[in-house]
């Protein structure tokens, strides 16, 4: 009898537990036999990473960046509509 500390689980199987994992660790496996299968497997590999980008994509929509962007962004609109609206409107001819 060898010794076989890893049980060797299917696609299908590796697949099942994809929502715990990303419930959870963000696709990583605690499991070795989980590790293992992602180790091992191209197809679940690729799987993962294409989860993973995915969760990383809707976390940066849910979540706000930590730095608040908008007054930055506010005043800056500000500055080029006032700077446009200097320029739009005509000098006031001199009276001569
Ligand atoms: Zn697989």
């Amino acid at each position: 009898m060898t010794e076989q500390s890893l049980t060797v689980i299917s696609c299908a199987e590796f697949q099942d537990h994809l929502p715990d994992l990303f419930a959870n660790a963000n696709g990583v496996p605690s499991d070795p036999a989980l590790k293992h299968h992602l180790d091992t497997c191209e197809n679940c590999s690729a799987l993962v990473r294409d989860l993973q980008y995915i969760a990383d994509q809707a976390r940066m929509l849910l979540e706000p960046a930590d730095e608040e962007p908008s007054d930055d962004v506010w005043s800056g609109i500000q500055h080029k509509l006032d700077s446009e609206r200097a320029e739009a409107l005509p000098t006031p001819p001199l009276p001569s």
